[in-house]
Order: C-alpha cells, then sequence, then structure tokens
C-alpha cells in the first residue's frame, strides 16, 4: 500500500488546536490530492481554515483523505476545473450526503463551493450547493465562519436565510429562476423574499498581500513547488479574457514588504519556485524582483513563470529564466490580425511578437509556445491567414528557436464582454486549417480539442436547468457525445445544445447570472462589446448589440 501523501507535506503556516466544541468541517478538492495540493487556491483556503481553532478541518480528495468527522457540519469544495462537478458528485454519494441541496436535511453538513469556476457562472451547478462563496477568500472565509457560528444551533432555514444576508455569500434555493417556457431562455430571477439580497456582489480583496504557498511536499503535480501570488487579475481586459474581467481590479503584491520575505521563506524549504498571475510581468517592479532571484545565493533555484506578456520579454527576463533551469516560454498573442486584435482588445503588433522572440533567443532559450484562438468573433479566413503568415516570419526571423502554436476555439465567459456571443460552428475547421498550413512548414501546431470547448461553452453560460443533464452525463461518460445524448433524453425540459453553446444572445436577455454582480457593472461591458463589433467586417445576423441604448 502506498504511504499517504500527507506525511511529505511540509507546512509554512502552523495549524490551530482546535478546541472542544470546534466546528467539524471537511475541505474538499474534487481530483486527486497531486492535483489539488498544487492548487494555490485551495492551499491557501485549507491553512486559513486549518489556522483557526475554533475549526477542526479535514482535508478530502477523490484518492486519499484526513480522518474525517463522523458529523460534519460544514463540507466545502473548491472548484478549478468545470468537468469536477462528476468528482464532487460521486464525493457527496461516498459520504451518504444527497447530491442535490434541496434533499438535505439537520443531519447533513451545509455544502458550500468556491473558486474560479462557481464565482464565474456557479449557475449550472447551483443546485448541488447550499452555500456558494463568491470572490476573493481573504474576506469571505473569515465572514462565511462568523455567519455560520452566529447560526450554528438554528435550524437548516434560518442558518441559510442569515448567511444570505451576508455580502458575496449565494444561497441558491433562496433564488427562483423562471423561464419563457421550458425550452425558452430565462424570464426572471427573483430572491423568494424581501429580507434576501436581489443581487449578490463578488467580494474584492484590495490588500497588497497576495497569495503564497503554504504547503510544499514532493507528492504535487509540480513536484516540491513554493508559488507566490505576483499579481491578480490583468489591467489589459482583452475582452474574452475571464481571468482579467472576472477579478479586476489589477493588483499587485508589495514587493519589499511582502514578496520578497514570502519567497525568501518559501526558498528555504524547497529550491523550486513558480511565480503565478495572469501575467507577472506586469508587475511594475518585476525588474526588482529579477534582480533579487539573480542573486548568488539563489543560482540553484528552478524558476517557473506561469505566463507573461509578449512585449515584456527581454533578454534579462530570458537569461534569468535560463539561468534557473527554465528552456522555454509562454506567450499569448491569440491572432497575427491586427484587425482580429483590435476586436478583443490586445495591444500587440507582430513586430512586438517578432521581437519577443529575438529578445527570447538572445537570453538563450531554446523555445517559444505561442497561444492563438480560432474562432474569435468577427474572425474571418484572411485573419487566419495572417496568423500562418506571422508563424512563417517568426520562424525567419528567429531561427533555431523551437515555435509551437497552441490553439484553442473560442469559448464566451461569464462577466465578460464576448459573453454573448456564441462559439463559431467554423472554428473546428479553422484549425484543420492551421494545422494544415502550420505542419507543412514544419511549424508544431497544437490545436486543442474542439468538442471540449462546446463543452466549457455549455458550462460556462449554463442556467440551473443543466444540472439534471449533468446527473445523467456523469453516468454516460465526458465525451461530447454523451451530452448530445442527455440533451435528447431531457428534449423539452430545457433549451437545446446549440442556445447554450453556439447561439448569439440578445443583450436584452436575462443572463443566468444577471443576479450575481461582478466587478463591472453591464453597461460597461455593452461598450466593450460595440466597440468590438465596430471592427467587424460582417455584421452578425440575429444580434444587433447597437439596438440597446445604454
Ligand atoms: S493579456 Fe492575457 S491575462 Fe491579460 S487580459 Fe489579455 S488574455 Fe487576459
Amino acid at each position: 500500500m502506498n504511504a499517504s501523501p500527507f506525511v511529505s507535506e511540509r507546512l509554512l503556516f502552523t495549524p490551530a488546536a482546535p478546541t472542544a466544541d470546534a466546528i467539524p468541517a471537511i475541505f474538499a478538492f474534487p481530483n486527486e490530492y497531486s492535483v489539488g495540493i498544487t492548487s494555490l487556491g485551495y492551499q491557501v483556503v485549507w491553512a486559513t481554515l486549518a489556522s483557526r481553532n475554533d475549526l477542526d478541518v479535514s482535508r478530502l480528495f477523490t484518492d486519499v483523505h484526513e480522518a474525517l468527522p463522523s458529523e460534519p457540519e460544514l463540507l466545502g469544495f473548491s472548484m478549478s476545473w468545470e468537468l469536477d462537478y462528476v468528482n464532487i458528485l460521486s464525493l457527496l454519494e461516498s459520504l451518504d450526503i444527497p447530491i442535490r441541496a434541496e434533499a438535505r436535511s439537520a443531519v447533513h453538513p451545509l455544502v458550500f463551493g468556491g473558486g474560479p469556476v462557481l464565482t464565474a457562472n456557479p449557475e449550472p451547478f447551483a443546485d448541488f450547493f447550499d452555500v456558494i462563496l463568491l470572490g476573493d477568500g481573504e474576506l469571505l472565509l473569515g465572514e462565511f465562519i462568523t455567519a455560520y457560528k452566529a447560526v450554528r444551533h438554528s435550524d437548516r432555514k434560518t442558518q441559510l436565510r442569515h448567511l444570505a444576508t451576508i455580502p458575496g455569500i449565494y444561497v441558491p434555493s433562496l433564488y427562483e429562476v423562471t423561464y419563457d417556457g421550458n425550452d425558452g431562455g430565462i424570464a426572471a430571477i427573483e430572491a423568494i423574499a424581501s429580507d434576501i439580497p436581489a443581487q449578490i456582489q463578488k467580494q474584492t480583496y484590495r490588500g497588497n498581500t497576495l497569495s503564497a504557498s503554504t504547503v510544499v511536499t514532493a507528492k504535487a503535480a509540480w513536484e516540491n513547488i513554493y508559488m507566490v501570488e505576483v499579481v491578480r487579475s490583468c489591467p489589459e481586459m482583452c475582452r474574452f479574457c475571464l481571468a482579467s474581467y472576472l477579478t479586476l481590479p489589477f493588483r499587485i503584491a508589495d514587493v519589499e514588504a511582502s514578496l520578497i520575505p514570502a519567497i525568501a521563506r518559501g526558498l528555504q524549504v524547497t529550491d523550486r519556485l513558480g511565480l503565478l498571475g495572469a501575467s507577472v510581468t506586469q508587475h511594475p517592479e518585476f525588474d526588482t524582483l529579477l534582480d533579487y532571484l539573480n542573486r548568488p545565493e539563489f543560482d540553484h533555484i528552478r524558476l517557473s513563470i506561469s505566463s507573461v506578456r509578449t512585449n515584456t520579454v527581454t533578454p534579462k527576463l530570458a537569461e534569468t529564466l535560463v539561468k534557473h533551469d527554465s528552456r522555454s516560454i509562454t506567450i499569448a498573442v491569440e491572432s497575427g490580425s491586427d484587425r482580429v486584435r483590435q476586436i478583443i482588445n490586445k495591444k500587440l503588433t507582430n513586430n512586438e511578437i517578432v521581437l519577443a522572440a529575438l529578445n527570447a533567443k538572445a537570453g538563450g532559450l531554446s523555445s517559444m509556445k505561442l497561444y492563438g484562438m480560432a474562432g474569435i468573433p468577427g474572425e474571418e479566413m484572411d485573419d487566419l491567414e495572417q496568423t500562418v503568415e506571422m508563424m512563417t516570419i517568426l520562424k525567419q526571423a528567429a531561427p533555431g528557436l523551437r515555435l509551437t502554436l497552441g490553439c484553442s476555439t473560442f469559448v464566451p465567459k461569464a462577466h465578460t464582454p464576448f459573453q454573448w456571443f456564441g462559439v463559431n460552428r467554423q472554428a473546428e475547421k479553422r484549425l484543420q486549417f492551421l494545422q494544415k498550413q502550420l505542419r507543412s512548414q514544419g511549424i508544431d501546431f497544437r490545436p486543442e480539442s474542439y468538442n471540449w470547448s462546446v463543452i466549457q461553452a455549455l458550462l460556462s453560460r449554463g442556467d440551473r436547468r443543466l444540472s439534471h443533464l449533468l446527473e445523467l452525463t456523469r453516468h454516460y461518460g465526458d465525451s461530447l457525445g454523451s451530452y448530445r445524448r442527455a440533451f435528447k433524453d431531457l428534449r423539452g425540459t430545457l433549451p437545446p445544445l446549440d442556445y447554450y453553446v453556439h447561439e448569439h444572445w440578445n443583450l436584452e436577455q436575462t443572463l443566468p447570472w444577471s443576479h450575481l454582480q461582478g466587478p463591472l457593472p453591464l453597461p460597461t461591458l455593452v461598450k466593450h462589446l460595440k466597440t468590438a463589433t465596430s471592427s467587424f467586417q460582417q455584421p452578425l445576423t440575429g444580434f444587433e448589440p447597437t439596438a440597446i441604448a445604454h
């Protein structure tokens, strides 16, 4: 039998000894230990809970768990990946907890969830949770526990009603969704009582001490990595980008007061460092950080950077990465077409991409991975030809630098200006076009699965009616065919797959997340959308953003 992975952990915080009447709780990650423990969000929330003596928290993963309480009062899930809902349902069953919140009673724990998937659009999963925390854990966790303690010995209904009054705490069962017929859009989403807030505001932490690993272990998917969050959100606001719009405003870790001390703490226990953030090189003092990491005492550390903005790839950055055992750098370019980049608000030119490649090569890196997207709203075939041309120019400009173009399909995300657009049905063909053109030139092209993008779009724009579909699908498997089969089984009770995935939604339509307030007001998103569509070559049929007076 394998030894428990928990014994290999090196903790960077001190767990509290629970008091006699501490609240028994389980904090779960709906995937294997190696995946969950590599999530900085999971690590930080667990440490926050485990540092409190009024909680007695045990961890649960799909493959291992700590000793679990026999009667937990709280069961939390950190959800980072949409398809992990399957594991949430299985874990609930394994704990003898009904998977639907409405079937739970006083003998069951309150099931709460948080994390990026649930903060963006919790609705397809809403019926599985009693409580969903919307926003940053730094603010929400303490408020949630305090509010729970105030009603700990009350009945479940009172508990939920009280929790729903706390900013950022969403109790789905207290909102009624009505539809324009069984297979139509949403007619309205309303709180069931006047003392329940009509809108739930996502909570935003505005401090400048960001997250850092609370545990380092050889059993993590990134073995022994110590992670620090350098920035949160991204100021670029590319119009499809959830990592920017959902988490605005852009915040930075204070380099001297918090980032460097956090790194120094981590490097006492490991020699592998990960700098995390949507766009880490946009930290205004990133150069100071590089100087710190380039000190001789850190020559042995291995450095990974999650993503960098293209026009911040300098020879110094490349040299720092090479010195610390990285051979490759990843940049997101989205397209080789200036017009498409204008549509998406990506402030980047092909010349800057060429310069990034030259700098990467000059600094000693051996490969550069570019990320692109097919099916971006407003994209035409000649835009794809320009992407091919850009890759050809890059190959000639930086011979010897190994180039890879990874390419996904545009998927609409809640709270972004592109949330109203559907997935382009031509995207699969467009990926094939890029593949044919680029591979024939010896350029490594790696398309992401189009079918997976369709499923992602379904979950990303889904409403509560999908919960029944998700219950069915998990028994059918996670292929697109399984989802189609479940849609067929449920025909007449919800709109077809095309409605969620491919149709452009009207701006007047009530969105499944209309009652959840993200960082930006709707009129700002509409304004961005209008600016984007003004660069379209052809008007979109059935979609008239100009008709909306905002
Ligand atoms: S630069 Fe990257 S992280 Fe920033 S908004 Fe654009 S796509 Fe998102």
